[in-house]
């Protein structure tokens, strides 16, 4: 089975694992610290703030920034659920705005009509590793005095007009083993913002800049030593990683017949996170998404592994609903149906990739 998501973790990663459990150090060390460096200079930011996981990043963003009850945060129903939950959490409101219909990212045009008096935070989701119209959204926070959030967990060293990612908001990152880099769990937090960095610190680790006197209500969401050795030994990976699989995004879309290949945001460098195929529903009478379903079964069958990112959009997921949620969001509803995620991990060999390409391509025989 050629698998959708492959961590590569070597030599660097054991040794360095060992070497920290040798170290007798496994919190709070110099290990977060140097990996802290080493991502904001890959972002091209002044601070990064290391976390447990993507999602307390978020979380710890939402609540560095004092937005809570009775405040609205704009994002995209078409994402992992963490990114729309992170509101959610301190008591304030995920508005969702529709995606385009070509991106699959938030649709700026959309944004301005969703705009309220309580609107505090625009939440945009590199999805996939594809940056969002990054000039449009900043315009349109600019505008109305609000605060950007850039859900970067899929979009490590991506960059929009030749600007990373999570540096034109406050950037969130994840480092899951699905992720394009990993720290088995893991997350960060980049910002140019001295003292959002600073409350950052505070709300990772219990409000405490000395240990035991506590200022202002903090959390446990801290990353530990062992999680940043591996993070060092994949940070100096990352930009091979994403020359592997832009290769891999390219080769299959020169060669892949019957579907809708992926496009890249003008002006910017897409990591490939998820290599995302459309297969469009053919007619009003087959069940929705019955053409995309028989080819992932189609691809099963030939031993290649495939995922549906994302089978049900945030608003339309059992626990939105109950917190009362009723939109209507074609577009996201639409490709929640029709998207279907292709192995493009660096681990793929050319063997492993014309056998995608002989596999999706046999489909329409
Ligand atoms: C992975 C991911 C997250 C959450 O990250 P975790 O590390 O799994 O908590 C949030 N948003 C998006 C878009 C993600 O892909």
């Amino acid at each position: 089975m050629i698998p959708i998501a492959a961590p590569l973790l070597g030599q660097e990663e054991k040794q360095a694992v060992l070497e920290t459990i040798e170290s007798g150090q496994l919190a709070q060390g110099k290990r977060v610290k140097a990996f802290e460096e080493g991502f904001a200079a890959v972002c091209g930011v002044k601070h990064a703030v290391a976390t447990s996981s993507g999602t307390t990043a978020l979380h710890a963003v939402i609540l560095a920034h004092g937005i809570g009850p009775g405040d609205e945060v704009i994002t995209t129903p078409f994402t992992f659920i963490a990114s729309a939950n992170a509101a959610v959490f301190t008591g304030a409101r995920p508005v969702f705005v529709d995606i385009d219909e070509r991106s699959y990212n938030l649709d700026p045009c959309r944004v301005e009509a969703a705009i309220t008096p309580r609107t505090k935070a625009i939440l945009p989701v590199h999805l996939f590793g594809n940056p969002c119209d990054m000039d449009a959204i900043m315009e349109i926070a600019e505008r109305h005095g609000l605060i950007v959030i850039e859900d970067a967990c899929q979009a490590h060293g991506a960059a929009f007009k030749g600007r990373k990612v999570g540096s034109f908001g406050t950037g969130c990152f994840s480092f899951y083993p699905t992720k394009n880099i990993t720290t088995a769990e893991g997350g960060i937090v980049t910002t140019d913002d001295d003292e959002l960095a600073d409350r950052l610190r505070l709300i990772r680790s219990h409000g405490q800049r000395e240990r035991y006197y506590h200022e202002t209500l903090g959390y446990n969401f801290r990353m530990t030593e062992i999680q940043a050795a591996i993070g060092l030994a994949q940070l100096a990976k990352l930009e091979r990683f994403t020359e592997a699989r832009r290769a891999n995004a390219l080769y299959l879309t020169e060669r892949l017949r019957g579907v809708v290949t992926p496009t890249e945001t003008p002006g910017s460098q897409h990591v490939f996170h998820q290599y995302t195929i459309r297969v469009p529903s053919s007619s009003a009478l087959s069940p929705a998404g019955a053409e995309r379903d028989a080819l992932a079964d189609h691809l099963r069958q030939r031993g290649i592994g495939t995922m549906i990112y994302y089978p049900v959009p945030v608003h339309k997921q059992k626990v939105y609903q109950q917190m009362g949620y009723t939109d209507d969001l074609p577009i996201a509803e639409q490709a929640s149906r029709e998207v279907l995620s292709l192995p493009v991990h660096p681990a793929l060999t050319t063997n492993d990739l014309d056998q995608i390409v002989e596999g999706v391509n046999s489909k329409w025989l």
